[in-house]
């Protein structure tokens, strides 16, 4: 999709609530709290029936993700909520399953953990050469593009096509991109999952995912899981989700500009090996990257001497929280070993954040300094 395309996406995002208002409603979507909705008689007459069912405040941010993903989305109450939807609607006893080695580490816990003792197989491969050997056997495919720590890229138009050729779902995880940065189901993808914990809400201050898909079949399924299963979002955390949704498109910019800036200026440090940024031109993924991402994301990931110095380097920057995940206002860091990522001691994934661009750089530089 072409950039105006988005940026029109972007706008009507912002409109899309207030076309339907009448006279007199609020044009911010409501917080409905209520777990009962009026019913008298045949509940087929009633748009809402029970809390676990259906809630407005859902509603309203499923219809603007919606505009986003160009397709019809679900919200979850977390990221692995929603990518639990897509592995639960569509696993059954004796399927294959392929997951990424280098993707979000839950992932394959839930899936080793949760669906191998029903009787799924679960397979994995590295993101880089994900699709070696292609997809035959597997009921569903589920990659991560760039991949959550590594940084590496796998081709969604390639994957969507043996994907296809195989009878296999493909559910891509667009956490590190969001829809404005690349767009999965136009590439042939079946699903795209979000964790909007991450840049949709953007403030680090709820958890919340969705899923996207325009199969009609794949979404009634995700429908009858999340109402029965009870994976619903509380209305307080929509609502919030909703109000950092209206600002992603213009943070997600600045903090894809900053990335691209601080990038260079770590490729060229002495001190840092192994800078993975897709926007770097040097970097393996940038040739892919570049076809099918919109922008090159928030995210950078290096490695440094070793464990005490990558701590040093991120205690020693007061730009840089020392926190898990990314996405936020804030720029924020963490030594992904301690979760055990397989990357090494000094392996640092940087998350950019919303502060003016040449502080931050200076700041991170002067901490690279004192190493
Ligand atoms: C954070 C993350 C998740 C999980 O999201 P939660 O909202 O924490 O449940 C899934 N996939 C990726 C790529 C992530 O970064």
């Amino acid at each position: 999709m072409a950039q105006g395309n988005i940026d029109a996406l972007a706008a009507k995002l912002l409109h899309h609530y207030g076309l339907k208002l009448l006279p007199g409603q609020s044009v911010v979507p409501e917080i409905v709290s209520s777990a009962v909705f009026h019913l008298p008689g045949d509940p087929a007459n009633a748009s809402h029936v029970y809390g676990r069912y259906h809630n407005p405040t859902w509603e309203a941010l499923e219809g603007a993700l919606g505009v986003l993903e160009g397709a019809e989305t679900l919200v979850f109450p977390s990221g692995m909520a929603a990518i639990g939807a897509v592995f639960f609607a569509t696993a059954r006893a004796g399927d294959r399953i392929l997951l990424p080695a280098d993707g979000y580490f839950a992932v394959r816990a839930l899936a080793e953990r949760f669906l191998v003792p029903l009787g799924v197989t679960v397979d994995t491969r590295p993101t880089a050469k994900f699709l070696d050997g292609g997809f035959a056997g597997y009921r569903l495919v589920h990659i991560e593009t760039p991949s959550n720590p590594g940084l590496d890229v796998c081709d969604l138009r390639a994957a969507a096509a043996q994907a296809k050729s195989a009878g296999a779902i493909l559910s891509v995880d667009n956490t590190t991109m969001t829809a404005l940065g690349q767009r999965p189901l136009e590439h042939g993808a079946d699903v795209a999952v979000c964790s909007d914990t991450k840049a949709v809400s953007g403030h680090s201050d709820t958890l919340m995912g969705h899923v996207a898909t325009r199969r009609a079949d794949l979404m009634e399924r995700f429908k009858e899981w999340r109402k029965f299963s009870g994976t619903i979002a509380g209305p307080f955390e929509a609502w919030l989700v909703y109000r950092g949704l209206e600002t992603l498109e213009v943070r997600f910019a600045r903090m894809c500009e900053t990335a691209r800036v601080v990038a260079q200026l770590l490729a060229a440090h002495p001190k840092v090996k192994a800078v993975r940024y897709p926007g770097l031109a040097s970097d393996p993924a940038h040739a892919i990257a570049a076809r099918q991402m919109l922008t090159f994301g928030s995210m950078i990931s290096f490695t440094l001497a070793d464990g005490p110095a990558a701590e040093r380097f991120i205690d020693g920057c007061p730009l840089v929280q020392p926190s898990t995940s990314f996405g936020g206002v804030r720029t924020c860091a963490e030594r992904r070993i301690r979760w055990g990522d397989s990357v090494p001691e000094g392996f640092v994934r940087l998350s950019i954040g919303l502060e003016p661009t040449d502080t931050l750089c200076r700041a991170i530089e002067s901490s690279l300094e004192k190493l």
